[in-house]
């Protein structure tokens, strides 16, 4: 089977990683420490804290901004299920807004029409690894005093006119989960440049841990959301290649283009100019006479292995019973969920691969 996914480390991430086990410190240690100083040098933040995962980030940096009950909380109706999860799990009420249908990122144009005065923060998810139009939705923050928190979950790498993501909005927040383009197991990380929103959740991951007078004391009600000595190993082996992991993504995204570009019944995805994507899913979007499911399976029969790529969130069940949404109500998101798919990329993958992959799916018989 070629897998969609399967992260690769180096013989010298085991051998340190027996070394930490050997210690007996396995959580807070340094190599946790030395992983938040290259994160902190790659996305060029004054601070870093790294987390249990990618939700948790999200909920810790939805917390440090104060998000309550009641609060309104943009996010795009097409992400995974997460990014709108995390704004129940502060008991604030998540705006969805539908997405483009070639970034498949937010539509900034809807933005402002979903805003009221119980409006607090913008959730920029740069879906798939590909920016969104951040600096649109800086000025639209802006203009209404709210705040940002990038979804970068996908994104580590990318750029937006050349800037990195993550380095835009108060917070940004990233995934290790195995499917992003670097992996600890589990895990997450949060930047900012705030110096009281870093002490926030750096107490807030650790059980509400801080210093008075001196004194180790316990300042908040935490969580545990803390991340390993042994993960930060592998983050530690990844991060060292980074700029090559998403080269060659970018190489084989170009591969898949060229070979797909031929069958008309798939859009393969877009390039601009401005936005350096890191192609975290190769995701493509087919004809609506083709039935995802089958072709999910046809593939799966010839080895391939394929999925879709995200939710439409407003019609998972617990948000369409909870706000009664109707499928169409956020039509892009509800196409890009019915008709996307995502292909095997990363290191994994040779260009050979790509070929036998096309190949399969030039021979689908709709
Ligand atoms: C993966 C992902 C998350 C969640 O990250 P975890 O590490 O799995 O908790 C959140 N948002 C988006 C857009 C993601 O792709």
């Amino acid at each position: 089977m070629i897998r969609i996914a399967k992260p690769k480390f180096s013989n010298e991430a085991f051998l340190n990683i027996k070394k930490v086990l050997k210690s007996g410190n396995l959580v807070q240690g340094k190599n946790v420490e030395k992983f938040e100083h290259k994160i902190k040098s790659l996305i060029k933040t004054k601070y870093c804290v790294v987390v249990s995962s990618g939700t948790a980030a999200l909920h810790l940096s939805l917390l440090s901004l104060g998000i309550k009950k009641d609060d309104e909380i943009i996010v795009p109706a097409f992400s995974y299920v997460a990014t709108a999860n995390v704004v129940e799990l502060c008991q604030a009420k998540p705006i969805f807004v539908d997405i483009n249908n070639d970034d498949f990122c937010i539509n900034v144009d809807w933005i402002e029409k979903k805003i009221t005065s119980k409006t607090k923060c913008i959730i920029a998810v740069h879906e798939f690894g590909m920016p969104c139009k951040i600096d649109k939705i800086i000025n639209i923050a802006k203009k209404y005093n709210l705040k940002i928190i990038e979804d970068a979950a996908c994104a580590l790498g990318a750029k937006y006119n050349n800037r990195i993501i993550g380095s835009f909005g108060d917070l940004g927040c990233f995934s290790l989960h195995p499917r992003k383009n670097i992996t600890t197991g589990e895990g997450g990380i949060i930047v900012t440049n705030n110096k009281n929103l870093y002490e926030f959740v750096k107490s807030m991951k650790n059980h509400g841990s801080g210093i008075i007078k001196n004194k180790k004391d316990y300042i908040n009600a935490g969580f545990n959301y803390r991340l390993t000595d042994f993960q930060a190993i592998l983050g530690l082996d990844q991060i060292k290649k980074i700029k090559d992991i998403i080269k060659y993504r970018n190489k084989l995204a170009f591969l898949y283009d060229f070979y797909l570009s031929k069958i008309d019944w798939i859009k393969t995805p877009i390039k601009y100019l401005n936005r350096y994507s890191v192609y975290q899913s190769y995701h493509i979007l087919l004809d609506k006479r083709i039935n995802t499911k089958n072709l999910i399976l046809y593939l799966q029969k010839n080895k391939v292995e394929s999925n879709i790529g995200a939710q439409a969130i407003h019609i998972q069940s617990y948000y369409k019973k909870k706000y009664l949404f109707q499928n169409k109500d956020f039509v892009n998101s509800y196409n890009a969920f019915k008709h996307g798919l995502v292909l095997p990329i990363g290191e994994h993958i040779k260009k050979n691969h790509i070929i036998k992959i096309c190949n399969i799916i030039k021979k689908y018989k709709k």
